[in-house]
């Protein structure tokens, strides 16, 4: 089959590739339909590498997808050909440890598209657990399903908050994952999210998106926007989705007292942590890792219209174009925020 190819560090073929995938009695064969390039695909393709994972053979990228199920196996109940599906993209080994714990997302034998030495998706068909596939409602779009990948991220994040109706966010980078977790936060009962960046056009679309708050850091400090917002209390709670050690440094400055962090951004550093800031504020700290079963739930609030994602969607390339898009993603413009591709 036809396959998007990160041979070695910069250099992507779209060539064919042989790919043996027996259908198992527990799985669905999708054609796919929409891929979305992920800040990972792309960090792949310019650098070889993501902390211990390193591309050492010719790897199929891709992860965030959308497709149509055209064959089932002899034990799927749920699925049959012709359903629109999205796909979470790691397997765990269902018999391990982490998973009986209903960590999933933590077990270390996961198999994750597009994280060497395991292919992704961008190629014609995949084969996939009908326990990891997921049906789509009939108002939201491929393009919106394969969107359900990165929103999962703001989901988990937004789970682990533990967010109380009315709570004010701040959260800390308009990219794609910091813009869904502000939409997530929302959905989860934010009354409001202050959301900062420095590339104004990303906060002006994040303005558009709800009751958010855009702050441009290079000329407007956020501390004064939430004590402004909150009578000098602070915010409940702050994610971090920039992946900036000096944001990820500077979490507890607008945090109220009692309030709650979560780190989702992946800083390339280890960062300096201010123990005694969160501690003079009891702050709760929490860490994500990709998500662990928030699929139906983003699909549900897409389906109900309390998430819209279509407005992060700025940029479609078909399959035969495919390079060009990862080129296009590699000098991602301040005005785009999710390419995505269409086989
Ligand atoms: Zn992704």
């Amino acid at each position: 089959m036809q396959a998007l190819v990160l041979e070695k560090v910069r250099q992507l073929s779209l060539r064919p590739i042989e790919l043996d995938e027996p259908l198992g009695p527990h799985d669905v064969r999708i054609k796919i339909h929409t891929v979305g390039i992920c800040g990972s695909d792309v960090h792949y393709y310019t650098h070889g590498r993501i902390g211990p994972f390193i591309v050492e053979a010719p790897m199929v990228l891709g992860h965030e997808a959308s497709g149509t199920v055209i064959e089932t196996g002899t034990a799927v109940k749920t699925l049959r050909p012709g359903d629109r599906v999205c796909m979470e993209p790691g397997i765990p080994d269902p018999n391990s440890k982490a998973t009986r714990l209903g960590l999933y997302n933590l077990d270390p034998a996961v198999r994750f598209w597009a994280t060497p030495p395991v292919h992704g998706c961008l190629r014609p068909t995949v084969v996939h657990p009908e326990a990891f596939t997921f049906k789509v409602p009939d108002n939201v779009s491929f393009g919106e399903a394969a969107m359900v990948e990165p929103l999962a991220v703001g989901m988990h994040a937004a789970n682990k908050a533990q967010i109380r109706p009315g709570d004010l966010a701040v959260v800390i980078g308009a990219g794609p994952i910091g813009l869904v977790t502000a939409l997530a936060a929302l959905a989860g009962g934010c009354a409001r999210v202050v959301i900062t960046d420095v590339q104004q056009p990303k906060l002006d679309l994040a303005a558009k998106l709800g009751p958010i708050v855009p702050v441009n850091v290079a000329n407007e400090k956020l501390t004064d926007v939430v004590n402004r917002l909150t009578g000098g209390w602070g915010a409940d709670i702050v994610f971090e989705a920039s992946g900036s050690a000096r944001a990820a440094a500077s979490v507890f400055e607008a945090l109220c007292p009692g309030g709650r962090v979560v780190f989702i951004g992946m800083p390339l550093e280890p960062v300096a942590y201010d123990v005694v800031a969160a501690q003079v504020k009891e702050a709760r700290v929490e860490h994500v890792f990709r998500y662990a079963h928030v699929y139906p739930r983003a699909l549900a609030l897409m389906g109900s219209g309390k998430i819209d994602v279509k407005p992060l969607i700025t940029d479609t390339f078909s399959f035969a174009d495919g390079i060009r898009a990862f080129d296009f993603a590699t000098r991602m413009p301040a005005t785009s925020v999710k390419a995505q591709i269409v086989l």
